[in-house]
């Protein structure tokens, strides 16, 4: 199988009906790097800066920081890289902050709740990421974006910065994009104002399918008990689609579930364009994309819906066996 991957890697992910997705990888160390050259990914659809956080001791220097992310920028070679803004809180805690007593810490304090309430390292971050710019595009996304406004200061912290930065005679990024993580069911019905404005955005499946279903991605008990490929949810990221195509906003996917075949050709039938997934996956997800045909794949799901299925598994499993 090895081999059979490593002879598509610079092939595109083209379906035999035509359509070419978008192949990205997830990354979040500087050791995960040098997989962008050898996994066949085009990008770094998502790179989870607090891990950079949680390997320390204590709070990361701005300068150091910066120095960070510009050899990621260096190693990326001009291929894109989306810089996470700090997810921290819920399951990931600073072992030099304050742990912050909660019921429910996946539904408390945390990403960009954090970022808004007590800004200054979320500052610290974004002039981190405008200085390993250097000049070079920058693209930023702020997680667990729940409603428009929230957006839209995380923005105001990023025009501020650049504000400073220019003040300071730094040079600014060549081009900005902003984007959010789709990572929260309200988010799906922000107003049209807000698919307008968001320069991108990325669904961040395990969170979203953690609130759509209310089941705890890290509770054994529940978290496999409804599937990726329930008719509901994908029903939901048909929506989410829909909304996008109609604001002309870029979409990508940057859950486990782009990584795992079957449940990615599900979500590029249902019309998610770009899929981010861990480096050893783009293997085994491109060369099954390359062998199905996204509009049959639409129509079986859509049948199963008709029929009442719960999950489009078993119709989805039987098309590509037969496919084959
Ligand atoms: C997600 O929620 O799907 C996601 C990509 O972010 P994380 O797994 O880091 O919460
Ligand atoms: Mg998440």
């Amino acid at each position: 199988a090895q081999e059979r991957y490593a002879s598509i890697r610079d092939q595109p992910a083209t379906t035999l009906c035509g359509k070419t997705i978008g192949m990205q990888m997830n990354a979040g160390l500087m050791a995960d790097l040098p997989s962008l050259e050898g996994s066949g990914a085009e990008g770094v659809g998502l790179f989870r800066t607090e891990l950079q956080f949680l390997i320390r001791n204590q709070m990361p220097r701005r300068s150091e920081l910066a120095a960070l992310y510009s050899s990621v920028l260096d190693a990326a070679k001009g291929r894109r890289v989306v810089f996470r803004t700090l997810d921290i809180g819920s399951d990931k805690v600073l072992p030099y902050m304050k742990p912050n007593d909660e019921p429910n810490p996946a539904l408390g304090w945390r990403a960009i709740r954090v970022g808004l309430d007590k800004p200054g390292v979320l500052r610290m971050q974004l002039q981190a990421l405008l200085r390993a710019a250097n000049g070079r595009p920058l693209t930023v996304m702020f997680p667990f974006v729940a409603q428009y406004d929230e957006y839209r200061a995380a923005r105001a912290e990023m025009d501020k910065a650049m504000a400073r930065e220019k003040i300071l005679g730094h040079v600014l990024p060549e081009s900005l994009e902003i984007g959010a993580m789709l990572e929260t069911p309200s988010l799906a019905f922000a107003p049209d104002k807000f698919f307008a404005e968001v320069d991108f955005l990325s669904i961040g499946g395990n969170d979203l399918k953690q609130f759509f279903f209310a089941a705890d991605r890290e509770n054994e008990r529940v978290r496999r008990r409804y599937d990726t490929l329930n008719v509901s949810f994908l029903t939901f990221l048909e929506q989410i689609v829909g909304r996008c195509r109609t604001s002309g906003t870029t979409l990508s996917f940057c859950g486990e579930d782009a990584g795992r075949p079957i449940e990615a050709a599900c979500l590029a039938a249902m019309g998610i364009p770009v899929l981010s997934m861990r480096p050893a996956s783009i293997g085994p997800v491109k060369h099954m994309l390359r062998r199905v045909d996204l509009d049959a794949l639409r129509d079986v799901i859509h049948a199963a819906r008709d029929r009442g299925d719960m999950s489009v598994r078993a119709s989805v499993m039987d098309y590509l066996r037969d496919a084959r």
